[in-house]
């Protein structure tokens, strides 16, 4: 094959406001702006392929941005002159020089699949596996607030399209409770409904919270606690179908889940569990062991969407229950691309690579390079 190589890794800092003002999460977190990191690599022949990474603050699961970038700078010298078509190869050096850390290593290895298709002119989706027909599900995310306001949230998404929607809850069990049943209270048919307490929850507090509710509401609770131990006590003891999140991050979690029978299904985030290499381990390995998955990032802006849809347009619809639209959820756009959503769903473009061309004006000047 022709020779491709890594010649140039430039580092990009954007920071995303979130649309919606304050975004509470359980444990009194709040988070009203993103910091994003971008990476372009350019090859020798002038090919440029992008990625980002952008945690969600620096409590959510253990990244922070601050670290991408220092991650990126303990990484990147040992990649120039590599492939980055040979994309298991190249993650194979990144954690030759930095053990862990993936969300440092999601932006560069999005950037190698990026390349990737357009040095054959394919999209990143075609060289995943393939494209399914699947017009993808959007899920909102329906943040903490008064039960009402929930309400209401959930049926301004519902008129826009969505049939999915994420409810987010906070740790009291009277409080969720009327949360969640307020949420669901006009529940229509083919609607789906995931609670996410984002680890907030203690078995006792789960359970009293499962016991609070109305019988018969139809939702899967996703992260009800912090530790795996909590959410397989919380298991035995409920009937309630669970999802996995921040607890399955990495090969060796997602395996366990398996092996613990620990969930249903877990979310797939782009940034949080390495990027597009590893993110296609995961995938399979749940496929194979009948798991729905929501793909997701953490946070982030069109180019992280762009990778969502790329690696969920390869997801067979009986184990995709969703992708996300970050965009919806940060004030600034970084990049254009075919992405358009049409009655609350998405389809990957025929673009080569990723599909998107980055908005270098609000990328500005690197603040790092490496070459
Ligand atoms: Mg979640």
């Amino acid at each position: 094959m022709p020779d491709l190589k890594i010649a140039r890794i430039d580092v990009f800092k954007v920071d995303l406001p979130y649309t919606g003002g304050v975004y509470l999460l359980s444990g009194d977190r709040e988070y009203t702006t993103f910091d994003a990191t971008m990476v372009r690599i350019t090859t020798q022949t002038g090919l440029e392929g992008w990625g980002e990474s952008t945690p969600f603050g620096a409590n959510y699961v253990a990244s922070h941005a601050l670290g991408v970038r220092s991650g990126i700078a303990e990484i990147a010298p040992s990649l120039i002159g590599l492939d980055p078509r040979r994309v298991d190869r190249v993650n194979d050096a990144m954690d030759a020089a930095l053990l862990g850390h993936e969300h440092a290593k999601t932006a560069i290895d999005v950037a190698c699949w990026d390349v990737f298709g357009k040095s054959v002119g394919l999209p990143v989706c075609e060289l995943l596996g393939g494209r399914t027909n699947l017009k993808m599900p959007l899920i909102s995310s329906i943040r903490m607030d008064e039960p009402e306001n929930m309400r209401r949230n959930v049926a301004e998404h519902r008129a826009r399209g969505y049939r999915g929607h994420s409810v987010k809850i906070g740790g009291d069990p009277v409080e969720d409770a009327a949360r969640i049943a307020a949420s669901l209270a006009d529940k229509r048919a083919g609607e789906y409904f995931i609670v996410d307490a984002n680890g907030g929850m203690t078995v006792e507090t789960a359970l009293r919270t499962l016991r609070l509710l109305p019988h018969g509401l139809d939702f899967v609770l996703e992260a009800p606690c912090a530790t795996w131990r909590e959410c397989l006590s919380l298991r035995r003891r409920s009937n309630i179908p669970m999802i996995f999140d921040e607890l399955a991050m990495s090969d060796s979690s997602i395996v366990q889940l398996v092996a613990d029978d620990a969930a249903e299904a877990f979310g797939l985030k782009i940034s949080k569990n390495g990027g597009l290499t590893r993110g296609r381990r995961h995938r399979d390995i749940a496929i194979a062991a009948g798991y729905t998955m929501s793909v997701q990032d953490t946070i982030g802006s069109a180019i992280a969407f762009a990778a969502i849809v790329q690696m969920g347009q390869t997801i067979p619809e009986k184990y995709l229950r969703c992708v996300v639209d970050l965009r919806a959820m940060v004030a600034q756009t970084t990049a254009d691309g075919d992405f358009d959503i049409i009655d609350g769903r998405v389809t990957a473009p025929d673009t080569p690579g990723l599909g998107i061309t980055p908005r270098l004006e609000v990328l500005g000047e690197p603040v790092a390079s490496y070459s």
